[in-house]
C-alpha cells in the first residue's frame, strides 16, 4: 500500500475543491491524489472525522484492532499527515480552518470568540462547514458542547455533547448524534472522538488503550454503515499520541521519529 504525505492544514482546501465550496484560498493546498481519487469516484458529500491523538506510528500500531478503518484505509488513500499543533484547540482548528496555528490564532476554545471579535469576518477563523453554509449547502458539526457552542449563528445545525468522566459513552454520544444529523443529509458533517486521547492519559498498560481503540473503531464502523453512497470521509488525528514517555518506551527509531515530527493518520476514502 502506498503512503502519501500531506499536512493536516490540507484537508479543508482539499475539501473546499472536491465539493466545490467557495473559500478564500487558505495556506494548506488541495491534495492531489485525493483529487484523483475523489473524481473518479464522484464523491459528493464529505465528512472529516477527528480521531484525538491518532498519530500516524499509533494508527500502524492498532491497525490490527481497528479493523473498520483498517479495511476503509486499504480501499482508500493513507497519509502520513503533519500536525500543526500537538495539542487538540489549534490543531482541529488548523484542520476546520487551512491555517497555521500563529495564523488563526486559535489556542483554546475561548480564543474562537476573542479572535472574531477583533475581526468577526476574518477568513482565517473560518471553518470549511462555515463557508459550505454560507455558500448554502448543508453543513453539520457534532462535537463537545463548549465548541458547538462557537458554531451559533454560524451554521443552522450543530449538535454538543457535555465532556463526561465516561469518555467511551461520550463517544457514544457523539456517534448517536452523527447518526442524527446523517439522516438530514448534510453535504458535509464534522465530528470528533476522545476516547484514545484520554485513555492516553489515563490509562498505563496497552491492553487499556487497545479497549479504547476498538471503541473508536466500532463507531467507525456504525458511521460508515450509515451514510449516503456518493461520501468522502477524512479521517484524521488532530496530533501524535499525548504521554510519549509512556507510550514509546518500546518504540522503535522510526515511530520515535514520526511522533517526534508530529505526524498523525489521514485516512481518505469513499463510501
Ligand atoms: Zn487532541
Amino acid at each position: 500500500m502506498k503512503i502519501f504525505e500531506c499536512s493536516t492544514i490540507d484537508i479543508a482546501p482539499t475539501i473546499s475543491r472536491l465539493l466545490k465550496i467557495p473559500m478564500v484560498p487558505s495556506s494548506g493546498r488541495p491534495i492531489p491524489e485525493v483529487e484523483n481519487y475523489a473524481t473518479e469516484k464522484g464523491c459528493k458529500k464529505a465528512v472529516i472525522i477527528v480521531v484525538d491523538s491518532l498519530g500516524y506510528s499509533l494508527y500502524r500500531h492498532f491497525s490490527p484492532v481497528m479493523r473498520n478503518l483498517t479495511e476503509f484505509a486499504e480501499k482508500g488513500l493513507l497519509f502520513k499527515c503533519k500536525s500543526q499543533a500537538n495539542i487538540t484547540s489549534p490543531a482541529i482548528a488548523s484542520i476546520f480552518t487551512g491555517y497555521l496555528p500563529e495564523e488563526h490564532k486559535i489556542y483554546s476554545t475561548a480564543d474562537i470568540y476573542s479572535e472574531r471579535a477583533k475581526d468577526s469576518e476574518n477568513p482565517k477563523l473560518k471553518s470549511i462547514m462555515e463557508w459550505a453554509y454560507k455558500a448554502g449547502m448543508k453543513a453539520s458539526v457534532v462535537i463537545e458542547s463548549e465548541g458547538a457552542g462557537s458554531f451559533r449563528g454560524r451554521i443552522k445545525d450543530f449538535y454538543g455533547v457535555p465532556d463526561s468522566e465516561d469518555i467511551l459513552d461520550y463517544d457514544r454520544q457523539i456517534t448517536e448524534y452523527s447518526l442524527l444529523a446523517i439522516k438530514e443529509k448534510p453535504d458535509i458533517l464534522a465530528l470528533h472522538l476522545r476516547a484514545l486521547d484520554r485513555f492516553s492519559h489515563r490509562a498505563e498498560s496497552w491492553k487499556e488503550m487497545k479497549q479504547a481503540a476498538k471503541a473508536v473503531d466500532e463507531n467507525l464502523g456504525e458511521i460508515f454503515q450509515n451514510v449516503e453512497k456518493g461520501t468522502i470521509f477524512f479521517i484524521c488525528g488532530d496530533h501524535a499520541v499525548h504521554g510519549g514517555k509512556k507510550w514509546l518506551k518500546d518504540a522503535g527509531e522510526e515511530e520515535r521519529e514520526n511522533h517526534k515530527q508530529n505526524f498523525v493518520a489521514l485516512i481518505a476514502g469513499c463510501i
